[in-house]
């Protein structure tokens, strides 16, 4: 499907550094290499979309594409959209709305929403349901290889069938039980091997959705819908597999290991990146909760959402994170500082600040010292009575290109 627009990245000076990020399978930092880039990151169930939680997470990947390609690499991008999946219906059954429609309204405002933040778009945007055909065949393949099974007419992937199943969360038995009941796993499924085998193909159930396949009616599960989208386009042994800290277990272990078994290859992505919760008034922001602020909420009250961006910016991304009251007013105020700086006619030389900023964003994006950078020298220009007459404009380029900020 259509992704959304894309905006310019302007070319700065120089080159930018090698990105360091923190892998949860290692629990380390370490370089995400070089060359040509590839990126996955978990789309969104198009309901309830977009909330700051959401924003945080592509904002941070955002980044990661920003600094890749300021290093001089190229990026292949792809995220999918879960467009058919329980949470979906059950919200539609439970409002009366054509589940289709809600999907599709629900992308849209995501598009927008992700257009007027300015991050830039993935090269490969696939819904689940345009991905039937492909993870049917994938399904088939580890059927016949002996990794599934089936229990009644649902099909089951077989954990004991991946040797490197537990490698990317670290989780001991018991944690990834009590998650995998938690996060929408199903351990006390009767005729399982394993109560930690996750669903791979649910047979049609009445008044659900479903596709005629040679696996027979049915819809595909979550984890092979993001493991079959990714291995396709990107291959194994891709750079970062990316999404919010609740994805750590089960999501992205079972992807990766039925990836694994399919390729017999591993590791199907060299580095899972994950991104902090963002909570309100105490509480993670969640949709069981009814606490969500959507980004579209503050587009309608005229919040400029360069304000947004920069205000979920200053903040580490893997840091669990307040949204407070104060957030909005600082960023809308060092937005001020910053366009004000960059309207001078001179300022201090930039090119410092280019570098620091380099510096901070490659050190596991250290937003928050990439934003002091920039504020030191916005203070020094609003002070000075200026110097070079290419600092505002060197300026203004460095916070487009690389923190995604329009001034
Ligand atoms: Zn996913």
């Amino acid at each position: 499907m259509d992704a959304w627009p894309t905006c310019d990245v302007p070319q700065l000076p120089g080159s930018g550094r090698p990105l360091r990020l923190f892998d949860t399978a290692q629990q380390a930092l370490m370089e995400t290499g070089s060359g040509p880039a590839r990126m996955y990151v978990c789309g969104i169930t198009p309901y309830d979309a977009t909330h700051l939680g959401h924003a945080a997470t592509y904002l941070a990947f955002d980044l990661v594409q920003r600094v890749w390609r300021d290093a001089g690499r190229t990026v292949h991008y792809v995220q999918n959209v879960t467009d058919v999946d329980d949470p979906l219906l059950e919200r539609a059954a439970h409002t009366g709305e054509n589940w289709m429609s809600l999907a599709e309204r629900e992308i849209q405002l995501f598009r927008d929403d992700m257009t007027a933040l300015r991050v830039l778009p993935p090269d490969d945007y696939i819904g689940a349901v345009e991905a039937v055909p492909e993870i049917t065949e994938a399904i088939g393949r580890l059927l016949d290889d002996g990794a599934a099974y089936h229990v009644h007419d649902d099909i089951y992937f077989s954990v004991a069938s991946a040797p490197g199943f537990g490698r990317e969360s670290n989780y001991d038995r018991d944690t990834m039980l009590r998650l995998f009941a938690e996060r929408g796993g199903d351990p006390g499924q009767t005729g399982k091997k394993d109560p930690l085998d996750p669903l791979l193909w649910r047979a049609h159930r009445h008044g659900e959705p479903f596709w005629d396949t040679p696996l027979g009616r049915g819809r595909p599960g979550w984890h092979i819908e993001c493991s079959v989208i990714a291995l396709n386009r990107l291959g194994m042994g891709f750079d970062v597999q990316g999404g919010g800290s609740d994805l750590i277990f089960p999501h992205h272990e079972h992807s990766a290991a039925h990836a694994e078994v399919l390729t017999g290859q591993a590791p199907f992505a060299r580095a899972y990146v994950h991104t902090g919760m963002i909570g309100l008034d105490g509480e993670k922001m969640s949709k069981s909760r009814g606490n969500l602020v959507l980004v579209s909420k503050l587009r309608a009250a005229r919040i400029d959402p360069m304000a947004v961006r920069l205000a979920l910016l200053d903040g580490h991304y893997r840091a669990d994170r307040e949204w407070t009251g104060g957030r909005l007013p600082a960023a809308e105020a060092r937005l001020d500082r910053w366009r004000a700086a960059v309207a001078l006619d001179s300022a201090p030389d930039a090119r410092p600040m280019l570098e620091t900023v380099r510096e901070r964003l490659a050190d596991d994006l250290d937003t928050h010292g990439a934003i002091a950078a920039v504020d030191e020298w916005a203070e020094a220009a609003l002070a000075s009575d200026g110097l070079d007459p290419e600092a505002p404009t060197l300026a203004r380029s460095t916070v487009d290109a690389l923190l995604g900020v329009a001034l």
